[in-house]
This record gives structure tokens, C-alpha cells and sequence, in this order.
């Protein structure tokens, strides 16, 4: 019965946005910028509602899809060079590296670990000790906070076998480079990184490029009421930035959440998949953390190689392609036969289309 109603609403709203935009003279493209949103729409089938005039499209907000190639070499280094653990994430663990992944590392001996918590990091560094142990630090403001709290526990037992190879992002920066975009209308703000940060902190975007975006929650009813108020602001020609996630994501987000990042690291260049360096869109370790920082401790000679010039990971991270635009989609590349990280992250837009379809309209 709920899910009889749910369906309902959503058809309702999905009709009342599709008949607003039948008076619009243009289509508009819209952003979600969170990898979670991405499955979110897909699983639910949300795109297949809307018609011709509607394109939503993903953003850089998946963190294993932005990490660059030269990332998971550099890993791969550490783990045989210097016979360190390698601690990740799940994800990243099948991401295709110039020679390999770091599960093709671990099938020949290497250690790998998948973790669910940063903080796993430190109990395994005790067992080891005195064998380097290495966390793959890939994420956004979500996960940076608990990376810090794991350092500070590190730095307080005196741990010094851990170390962190960093390759955290901050969302801001690449966000205004994507809101200088003529085409794109606006967009969808991500739930948890927005916790942290809170939705005033995105007041730029209407401000300075006149481009609303709407902080929603992931249920299908939660984005088409999103998807609603930005198709409103957009045929009105209003740019706002609206949270429809109040329970979750307060005004100037989480105080206690910042500080810890503030603690631990600074603002530093970081080199995005699809977008490229970009100044102050990432994080350094800083002194006294930065004894935990594996760049600094290790040696680490790997030059970077070209990415598969067949895979547009790149351009879909950017909003420019879908994933059925790419020749290699459910051909060579698949889930199991991943080219590219978009196929590979459970946030990826690629395994998001492979799994659930994309929309009729887009091809
Ligand atoms: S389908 Fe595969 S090869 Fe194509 S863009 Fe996606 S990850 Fe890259």
C-alpha cells in the first residue's frame, strides 16, 4: 500500500514538472553532484518519468570516479617498493591502475585491506607494527572528519607506522568551474557532504552565477521535490539555494565535524579525473599531522601514463556525456571487466546505468 502511494506522488509530481516545463521555451539540465544521489535516481527510475525537456546529469561527486589513475599507481607503488598494508576503501580496491588494481596487487601477495572505517587503520598498524601501513585516502567532507579523528587518535598512542596517502577533495571548487557552464541550469546538492558543510555554504552559486540548487535527501519523493523547485526557479529565472534536508543538513552544517578538518589539514591543490588541478580543491596534512603524510615519508617515483583515450569517464564526471555515449558501455566494459573507475565505484554513473538503464531520451 505505501509503495502504491509513493508511486503515485511521484507520478503526480512528475507529471506537474513535466507539464511546467511544457511552457518553458528551453530544456533544461540539471546536475546531481553526489555519486549516492546518482544511484538514487537510477534505482528508482525517476529519469524515465520525465520527458525531452529535462536532462539530469552526474557530477565529480563520486570520490573513487574524481581519483586520477596516477593515485592507484602510487598505491600500488607503496605496497611493493616498501611491502606496506595498503588500507582502502572497498571500492577502490577494483579501479584499473596503468598495471593493474590493487586487488591484481593483493592476488600476487601484496597487502590490501578493506576497511569500513578509517579508524580500523589504527588497529591494524598496532598488529603490524613495524611494517608501514598505509590508508588510500580518497573522499569528500564526508569522510575527511573521521580520516582527522583517526590521525588525532594515531598521533595520541603514539603511532608510527601509519601513514596516509592523500587524496581528499573538497567540493566548492569544482563546483564553481561547473557552474561557469552556460548549459547547465542548476543542481541537485548532495545530502552528506552538505552535513559538514551546511547549505549556506553554497550561496555562491546563486549569487555569483545565478544558478539554484536544492540539498535533497535520496528517496525518490525527496529528489522530485527537488527536481521540482529547481525546474520552478528555473522558469522563473531565480536562482536560490533551498534545503530540503533540513533534518539532516543545518544551516552552517557541523561545527564540531569542520574544526577537525581544520585541525588536521589545510587547503591544497588537487588533481581531479575530468576537471584537472584545480588550486584549493583538496587537503594536505599539516604540521604536526604531516609526519602521517605518505608523499612526505615515502619516496615515491611513478610517472603518470595516459588514461584509456576510449573511456569517457572523464567527460561523463562533467556532466557533458551519459554513459551510453561511451562505445566501450556494456561491451568491453562491464561491472566485472570495469575500464574505467565510473564503472567500477557502487556510486559510478556507468555501473548506475548498467545496473538500472538509463533514460530513453538521452541516446
Ligand atoms: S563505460 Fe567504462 S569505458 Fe566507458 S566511460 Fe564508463 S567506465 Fe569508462
Amino acid at each position: 500500500m505505501k509503495i502504491d502511494i509513493e508511486q503515485k506522488a511521484a507520478r503526480k509530481l512528475a507529471s506537474d514538472i513535466n507539464s511546467m516545463l511544457s511552457k518553458h521555451t528551453r530544456p533544461v539540465k540539471f546536475m546531481e553532484v553526489c555519486g549516492t544521489h546518482t544511484m538514487a535516481i537510477h534505482s528508482s527510475g525517476i529519469k524515465s518519468l520525465f520527458t525531452r525537456k529535462l536532462l539530469l546529469v552526474s557530477g565529480p561527486g563520486c570520490p573513487v570516479c574524481v581519483t586520477e589513475k596516477l593515485f592507484i599507481d602510487q598505491a600500488i607503488f607503496l605496497g611493493r617498493e616498501y611491502g606496506a598494508c595498503l588500507v582502502t576503501f572497498g571500492d577502490l580496491i577494483r579501479v584499473p591502475g596503468s598495471e593493474g588494481s590493487l586487488a591484481d596487487l593483493r592476488s600476487k601477495g601484496g597487502l590490501v585491506k578493506v576497511v569500513y572505517s578509517p579508524m580500523d587503520a589504527v588497529k591494524i598498524a598496532i598488529d603490524m607494527e613495524p611494517k608501514p601501513v598505509i590508508f588510500l585516502g580518497v573522499g569528500f567532507e564526508t569522510t575527511i572528519p573521521t580520516v582527522a579523528a583517526t590521525l588525532k587518535a594515531a598521533r595520541s598512542r603514539n603511532i608510527r607506522n601509519l601513514f596516509v596517502l592523500p587524496a581528499f577533495k573538497t567540493i566548492h571548487r569544482p563546483l564553481k568551474i561547473l557552474a561557469s557552464q552556460e548549459e547547465l541550469t542548476g543542481f541537485l546538492l548532495p545530502g552528506h557532504v552538505s552535513a559538514i558543510i551546511g547549505s549556506n555554504s553554497y550561496d555562491y552559486l546563486a549569487r555569483d552565477y545565478h544558478k539554484p540548487g536544492v540539498v535533497t535527501g535520496f528517496d525518490a519523493l525527496d529528489i522530485l521535490l527537488a527536481i521540482r523547485s529547481l525546474v520552478d526557479m528555473a522558469i522563473n529565472n531565480e536562482a536560490r539555494i533551498e534545503n530540503n534536508y533540513k533534518t539532516v543538513v543545518k544551516t552552517n552544517g557541523n561545527a564540531f565535524a569542520m574544526a577537525l578538518i581544520d585541525e588536521v589539514f589545510e587547503p591544497a591543490k588537487a588533481s581531479w579525473r575530468g576537471l584537472g588541478t584545480i588550486p584549493e580543491s583538496g587537503l594536505a596534512l599539516k604540521a604536526p599531522y604531516d609526519i602521517f603524510d605518505a608523499y612526505r615519508q615515502f619516496e615515491i617515483q611513478v610517472a603518470p601514463t595516459a588514461d584509456d583515450a576510449r573511456c569517457k569517464c572523464a567527460r561523463i564526471l562533467t556532466g557533458e556525456l551519459t554513459p551510453n555515449q561511451c562505445g566501450l558501455f556494456g561491451t568491453e566494459c562491464m561491472p566485472e571487466t570495469p575500464v574505467g573507475p565510473c564503472m567500477v565505484s557502487s556510486e559510478g554513473t556507468c555501473a548506475a546505468y548498467y545496473k538500472y538503464g538509463g533514460s530513453f531520451f538521452e541516446s
